[in-house]
């Protein structure tokens, strides 16, 4: 990671742990240096992960946590905005962190699961304009657009 990277990341992991530690609070519960742990772990995912990606990643690193805990911990920093979940039809969850994240939308295959992360200008500024024009303030967004990945229908994933 470059300095500069890194001092972005240190950025956003302060943010989220003052956001955490509000959200602990609230549930009187503590700060522990396991969820500090989770917390750093799941902001370092470059994409999305699900709860069985992310233990096998701490695991690798020496982490030891439970997948009971990571469960329960992932679905607080959910709940606490730190991180978005959705299951893309899945029947599992999959996360990826909420905070200094660039606004993208989601194109998942119902036939592999696949998952592609895409961004559009002319989409931010359609976004822009449909909530400018109701005076509506923008926090978070989820867009998933369902169907069937260039690969699949291409017929090339004997998957
Ligand atoms: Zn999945
Ligand atoms: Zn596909
Ligand atoms: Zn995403």
């Amino acid at each position: 990671m470059s300095a500069e990277a890194d001092g972005k990341f240190r950025e956003r992991l302060a943010d989220a742990t003052a956001r955490y530690r509000l959200y602990l609070a609230a549930h009187k519960m503590f700060f522990t240096r396991e969820r500090a742990l989770i917390l750093e772990a799941a902001l370092q995912q470059s994409s999305h992960f699900s709860v069985d990606e992310l233990l096998f990643d701490m695991h690798q690193q020496g982490m030891r946590v439970s997948r009971a805990t990571l469960y329960r911990s992932l679905a607080q920093l959910a709940e606490a905005g730190i991180l978005s979940g959705s299951d893309f039809g899945h029947g599992h969850m999959h996360y990826e962190a909420a905070i200094g994240a660039e606004a993208h939308e989601h194109l998942v295959c119902t036939s592999c699961g696949a998952v592609q992360e895409v961004r559009s200008e002319a989409f931010e500024n359609a976004v822009k304009e449909i909530t400018g024009a109701n005076g509506f303030s923008e926090t978070s967004r989820k867009t998933e657009i369902f169907g069937i990945c260039a690969k699949c229908r291409a017929g090339k994933d004997g998957s």
